[in-house]
């Protein structure tokens, strides 16, 4: 851990071991999740982005090992209290449409985060010139853009069945 982040490479190397904890974390905490899932559909996505997840941290031990940072840091907080919160939810008893609303909720809070924690980073890279590193980190951004979106098209349909 840092005792004091002296500048940008320091801090994009801060930022990338709590994106390497927080992808970690959600990778334990996915499956659980996808279980409690009623809609297939719903089913489907999270089981995709849980695959997509193993493959964005091996993305993030590739961009450590090339620019000789290490991933071991203080974990993330943000992550943790974001699972923590989504656990509570579905340990309550609720409805199948109303336990696939929760899911989706907890689990666009989680894009939302790391769309901003990555969005950030690939700044930080860039203005580094580490552009290769960037490029590989905006592969996973996209594939959290794509992740929120397709949960955003779910929620819709949710609306839209029960509305009819
Ligand atoms: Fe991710
Ligand atoms: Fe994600």
């Amino acid at each position: 851990m840092f005792d004091k982040i002296e500048n940008l490479h320091d801090l994009l190397e801060v930022k990338l071991q709590g994106l390497y904890d927080a992808e970690n974390q959600l990778i334990k905490a996915m499956p659980k999740m996808a279980t409690k899932a009623t809609d297939p559909q719903l089913r489907m996505s999270l089981d995709k982005h849980l695959r997509e997840t193993e493959n964005q941290v091996t993305r993030l031990e590739e961009v450590a090992k090339n620019l000789g940072m290490d991933l071991n840091g203080p974990g993330c907080k943000a992550m943790e209290g974001m699972i923590d919160e989504a656990n509570m939810l579905l340990s309550m008893r609720a409805d199948d449409e109303v336990r696939d609303a929760a899911i989706i909720s907890a689990a666009q809070g989680v894009e939302h985060y790391e769309i901003a924690q990555y969005g950030t980073a690939i700044a930080f890279a860039r203005r580094l010139g580490y552009n290769a590193e960037a490029g590989i980190l905006n592969a996973t951004l996209v594939e959290e853009k794509n992740t929120n979106e397709t949960l955003t098209q779910l929620a819709e349909v949710a609306v839209n069945e029960k509305a009819a």
